[in-house]
């Protein structure tokens, strides 16, 4: 363990998570312990060494160094239940790495029809040319999840909130089903950052976070995490080693410097994207704000009894008949809204996203466009007036056609 003890609330966490002076040394911060080879003193001592596979234990760079075990112990301090983490060289590999550990050719997979993108591409490209079948299900499905497993189901994948469009899905109700009938539970939980919900402790078997995020939170460094209960943690640690996962000491020494300040840096992105979103939602051009903790986002009800708040990233709906003209008239002279990709980082962005090419099970019924708002750490009143005048840019373009 760290300094820290296991009774800690999380801000306490976040300062001493990973932080051993007996494995990285009495400076406040680990070195970034660059090495490939290890040196063993004699035969002995490296006949020895083979038998431990362990953070901790010296043996070659491909298992990490005192910076990497430092971040993955911190992280496994988030999903209380975990017997350790995994690190990857992006969300997308950690997702991969977590489902070929628990996959083989034959099972079928369940996954929420309002996953990540690439996770769809995952599962319908690369896993379907291993024989793994995919099913896509609602994601409000909740404890109706029952009905879909059958003898060759073997896992569930899950996110919550989903990607794009923020249905909050009941984990609990699907994991308890799930768990019931053996089918493994696996979450991406980078919406709430393993902060604002436990997933471990609700149910989940495997957690993942795109650490690209909030984790690291400064938009410099692609990370992704896999943490695990006892049950899962050994297969899933001997899948990423023998995929040859691992992440440079550097990367991992800006991912731990950013967790010590996620706790404050989840504060201010939450506390400003409920006061933008609120604004946003008694403007004429916004149809819809999908928030979790707005009423009419789908699964509010949830995400009040299970999360403990929400993070800086949500979507609006505008007003329909707005063409591309008139969503690049509000996206392109937004001065402060960056337009990308990722997100979580200190930075707001703006992104055009469309829910309807990237669902299969279930029907997209919003009519308006949808962009996906990363709000950032600058000044509310700068970001609102922004978005204002974005949207009266809108509203004029929609309105000439
Ligand atoms: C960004 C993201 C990922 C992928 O993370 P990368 O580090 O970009 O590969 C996975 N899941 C969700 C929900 C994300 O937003």
């Amino acid at each position: 363990m760290s300094e820290g003890s296991g009774d800690d609330r999380p801000d306490t966490r976040f300062v001493t998570g990973g932080r051993r002076k007996s494995l990285t040394g009495p400076a406040v911060n680990p070195p970034v312990w660059r090495a490939s080879t290890v040196l063993y003193d004699s035969y002995a001592e490296l006949k020895g060494a083979k038998g431990s596979n362990e953070d901790g234990t010296f043996f070659y760079g491909r298992r990490g160094m005192p910076t990497q075990w430092a971040l993955a112990e911190a992280l496994t301090e988030l999903e209380p239940g975990a017997a350790g983490t995994m690190l990857f060289p992006s969300g997308v590999a950690a997702i991969a790495c977590a489902l070929l550990a628990v996959l083989k050719p034959g099972d079928v997979l369940l996954v929420t029809d309002n996953s990540y993108d690439p996770t769809r591409s995952y599962a319908d490209a690369f896993l379907k040319r291993m024989g793994v079948e995919t099913r896509y299900f609602d994601p409000m499905i909740g404890s109706g999840i029952a009905e879909l497993i059958c003898d060759r189901t073997k896992a569930i994948m899950l996110e919550s909130p989903g990607s794009l469009t923020f249905e909050v899905q009941d984990v609990p109700a699907i994991c308890a089903a799930a768990n019931e009938r053996g089918v493994v539970t696996l979450l991406d939980n980078t919406w709430a950052a393993s902060h604002f919900f436990k997933g471990i402790e609700k149910g989940c078997d495997i957690t993942i976070l795109a650490g690209t995020k909030y984790i690291v939170g400064h938009s410099d460094v692609m990370l992704g995490t896999v943490s695990a209960t006892p049950k899962y943690w050994k297969r899933l640690r001997s899948t990423a080693q023998q995929l040859g996962q691992t992440i440079s000491p550097d990367d991992a020494y800006l991912a731990l410097r950013g967790l010590r300040t996620m706790g404050v840096r989840l504060e201010r992105h939450e506390r400003s994207a409920l006061e933008i979103a609120h604004w946003l939602k008694d403007q004429p051009q916004v149809v819809r704000v999908l928030h979790p903790a707005f009423e009419d986002c789908p699964g509010h009800e949830i995400w009040k009894r299970d999360f403990t708040g929400s993070a800086g990233l949500f979507s609006i709906e505008l007003t329909p008949g707005g063409d591309d003209a008139a969503i690049a008239a509000l996206i392109d002279e937004l001065r402060l809204y960056g337009l990308g990709y990722s997100w979580g980082g200190y930075e707001s962005l703006a992104l055009p996203v469309d829910p309807r090419t990237a669902r299969s099970a279930t029907a997209w019924e919003g009519r308006g466009p949808l962009i996906r708002l990363n709000i950032g750490l600058e000044d509310t009143g700068d970001l609102i007036a922004d978005l204002a005048a974005g949207l009266e840019r809108y509203e004029k373009a929609a309105c000439r056609r």
